[in-house]
């Protein structure tokens, strides 16, 4: 009843008409490589747990201890009386871990994204983003009242003209690792062109980090940038450290000047301290056991290698994230309900999330998968995978 129920109601149906309608898994189970679901057993293809470690018994039990120690909530924002400990030993952890001065928690990467940019930039300033980056750097690009300039996909050279052409304050943005393509920014690259400009580059690595670099540092590894090639590093804990939060990491001016003046950090509850202590426990298990980022970076040679030899349109990634791009919305999630009725759980991505006519199924590989459960996958998409 009235102007603005009438209003969602016809957004909904529109949606639905579109095939764009999203309905929500409940899963029965923790994450891991088999999940349950409506009382039977699916093989997870879609969470971005990349090393395994949501569920593994000493980041469970790392909760359990600090939980007994802590309690529960945090009780009150960071400023106020909600700092701990063992927030200030994984803000330390993290700081030593990616080469930075220091490091500050967020309690989402949505919420660090928000904070950073609108902290470092005003109106008057320019911030040039690549377009298929994550939401939240979107979000917070716009949000922030700086000039906002988008550039083709992975283009420095299309970068550097903006860069050439923007005056004052210049900050760069991009994914590391790009959450629904799964391919990587040219970090070298890029750092060099806002060298050459006096602009500073941020890399949001969710994806990055945890998985790419000899010692899972993440993407600014790989690349070897330090905190003078790439000024702003924020990454999530909710992806390969199976927790939950985000951190940013930089130089002591970038972290006080977040500390005094994001808006996300300031005016919302601190994680609870066990989500930090078990965020330590799993830094921990990425540090000591090289085997998971081995073994995942094994399973997506196997899957790429099965997927080109049954004429799957593989796109151009080398990380976790190994999408198949379909085209529209409705084959689309055909093909996830078909794999799905198969025991196969595989998220169909489709716009707003990626631009029309990309829909695609997003398949995620994690080191808790077998090699058998990846040639299962293959088996099953090359029989529901139209024309194969
Ligand atoms: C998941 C993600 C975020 C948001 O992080 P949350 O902690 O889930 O809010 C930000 N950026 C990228 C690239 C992501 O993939």
């Amino acid at each position: 009843m009235g102007l603005l129920a009438d209003r969602l109601e016809a957004g909904l149906a529109r949606r639905r008409q579109d095939h764009l309608y999203r309905q929500r898994l409940t899963l029965q189970s923790a994450q891991g490589p088999v999940v349950q679901l409506d009382g039977r057993p699916y093989l997870n293809f879609c969470s971005n747990d990349y090393l395994g470690l949501a569920a593994h018994p000493r980041v469970i039990a790392a909760f359990q201890r600090a939980a007994a120690q802590y309690g529960v909530g945090s009780g009150a924002s960071h400023l106020v009386c909600g700092h701990s400990t063992v927030h200030h030993q994984l803000e330390e952890a993290l700081a030593e871990f990616t080469g930075r001065p220091r490091a500050l928690l967020f309690s989402s990467g949505y919420m660090a994204n928000m904070g950073i940019l609108t902290t470092l930039l005003r109106r008057g300033d320019h911030v040039i983003e690549d377009r298929l980056n994550h939401a939240s750097l979107l979000d917070g690009g716009l949000h922030s009242g700086a000039r906002f300039q988008r550039f083709t996909h992975n283009d420095v050279a299309a970068l550097e003209r903006k860069l050439a052409k923007a005056s004052g304050v210049k900050l760069a943005v991009v994914d590391g690792v790009f959450s629904m393509d799964g391919d990587s920014a040219p970090l070298p690259e890029l750092a060099a062109a806002c060298a050459r400009h006096d602009a500073w580059l941020m890399v949001d690595d969710a994806h990055g980090f945890g998985v790419m670099g000899e010692r899972g540092a993440g993407s600014t590894e790989l690349a070897a940038l330090d905190c003078s090639g790439a000024q702003v590093l924020m990454a999530t804990l909710g992806k390969a450290l199976g927790t939950a939060g985000a951190f940013v990491a930089g130089t002591e001016t970038l972290i006080e000047a977040l500390i005094q003046q994001a808006r996300t950090y300031i005016y919302t509850t601190a994680l609870p301290p066990a989500i930090a202590a078990a965020s330590l426990e799993s830094l921990g298990l990425l540090r000591e056991e090289s085997w998971r980022r081995q073994h995942l970076a094994h399973l997506i040679r196997r899957f790429r290698h099965g997927a080109g030899q049954l004429d799957l349109p593989l796109m151009n990634s080398g990380s976790a994230i190994q999408p198949l791009l379909v085209g529209d919305a409705a084959t689309a999630v055909t093909l996830s309900t078909r794999l799905g009725q198969r025991g196969l759980l595989i998220g169909a991505i489709r716009p707003p999330t990626v631009p029309a006519g990309t829909s695609r199924l997003r398949i995620t590989l994690s080191a808790g998968h077998s090699e058998d459960q990846v040639d299962q996958l293959l088996e099953q998409l090359g029989a529901c995978w139209p024309g194969t």
